[in-house]
């Protein structure tokens, strides 16, 4: 990579969203919805733009005793016109098939989920105010609604597409957040369902989230099942390095082995970080040399990236009794620069990733 790709010229640092001072993640719910009904012998119903309302749920709903429910999340960024453009709909809409398949759920084609956005965010456009830091979260969810008890897949299912407000998952000022590196719990196992988004998969790391808040940690890192050793993800986000130094410097991000959920932003970050000039690898990486590199200085950034989070810095690792900074803890210059590329491909400033837009 050339060291000037990523480097802010003196004087001119990558502008920063303002901090937002509302609308925390997953609160202020818009006045819309859309639903769509699925049966067995009727395939999908008509979708429908509804005002947002409270369902009625038969107590035997097999999505409810069983799990069967999966979901998305993406996000319509106000553009620099001021018009709203989804992000990469198409690859949500596909990875929501992708896990409707691996729950035995019936698939939601990509037109209808392409609609549904397109309905919502128009319904609900006028509720974000002009600002950047802000942004319409939209959240797809497909649950199986039929009533019975039997262990067998379900007849009938629901799609419904909710929206809210948010200014970002933790904050919109990068602030470096403090990880806590699960030891004795596991989010994902080889052959289960840590690559898809089911519902299931989320509670489960609950337990590990509250333990990292006593830690005085904002957040998990997950390490592998089968061996307790290679860094996997955290609790809702891909994680990234920057490994290296000189012409050797490089942006990895652990493989895709199965166990982890192929973020559509971890896509975007690998295209953005190819374009700023860095050499990209997946590589893994254990708890144990993450320490090691960064007390060597072969290790100097890390962060994190999710529709939720965009790219929010590393900047604390507690692994048990042991503690370290990555670098001096600090935001660094590849994941400002990166953190700064996705913001703007997002916001329709990046001409050539227009395809990834989709305006409404
Ligand atoms: N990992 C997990 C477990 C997630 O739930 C998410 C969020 O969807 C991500 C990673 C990031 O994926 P994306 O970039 O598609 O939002």
């Amino acid at each position: 990579m050339t060291e000037s790709a990523v480097e802010p010229e003196a004087g001119h640092a990558p502008p920063q969203p303002a901090a937002p001072t509302r609308f925390a993640f997953g609160e202020t719910f818009t006045g819309h919805m859309v639903t769509a009904a699925w049966t067995v012998d009727g395939g999908w119903e008509p979708d429908t733009l509804r005002p947002r309302a409270p369902l009625a749920m038969d107590p035997a709903m097999v999505g409810l005793h069983y799990g069967q429910v999966v979901f998305e999340g993406l996000k319509a960024h106000r553009q620099a016109d001021g018009t709203l453009g989804v992000f990469r709909p198409e690859d949500h809409a596909r990875r929501f098939q992708r896990s409707a398949r691996r729950l035995a759920m019936p698939e939601l084609p990509v037109g209808t989920f392409l609609r549904a956005a397109d309905d919502l965010v128009r319904a609900d456009a006028g509720l974000l105010p002009d600002d950047p830091a802000l942004s319409l979260y939209l959240r797809p969810v497909l649950y199986a609604s039929e009533p019975v008890l039997a262990l067998r897949p379900a007849r009938e299912y629901r799609f419904l597409m909710i929206a809210f407000l948010t200014g970002g998952f933790f904050a919109d000022r990068p602030d470096p957040v403090s990880v806590w590196v699960a030891r004795d719990q596991s989010r994902a196992a080889p052959g289960g369902t840590g690559d898809i988004k089911c519902a299931g998969n989320y509670a489960p790391g609950y337990p590990a989230q509250q333990r990292a808040a006593l830690a005085g940690c904002h957040q998990v890192i997950w390490l592998d099942a089968a061996e307790r050793h290679w860094v996997e993800e955290m609790g809702g986000m891909n994680v990234f390095f920057v490994r290296g130094t000189g012409a050797r410097r490089r942006l990895v991000t652990p493989p895709r082995t199965g166990t982890i959920l192929p973020g559509i932003t971890r896509d975007s970050v690998f295209a953005l970080g190819r374009r700023l000039g860095l050499d990209t690898a997946e590589e893994r990486l254990s708890a144990d040399e993450w320490r090691r590199a960064c007390r060597s200085g072969d290790l100097t950034e890390a962060f994190a990236c999710g529709t939720g989070a965009g790219v929010t810095p590393i900047g604390t690792v507690h692994d048990g009794d042991d503690r370290w900074d990555v670098a001096d803890g600090g935001p660094g210059r590849v994941t400002l620069a990166v953190r700064e590329a996705l913001a703007a491909a997002q916001q329709g400033r990046t001409p050539h990733l227009a395809h990834w837009i989709r305006r409404v």
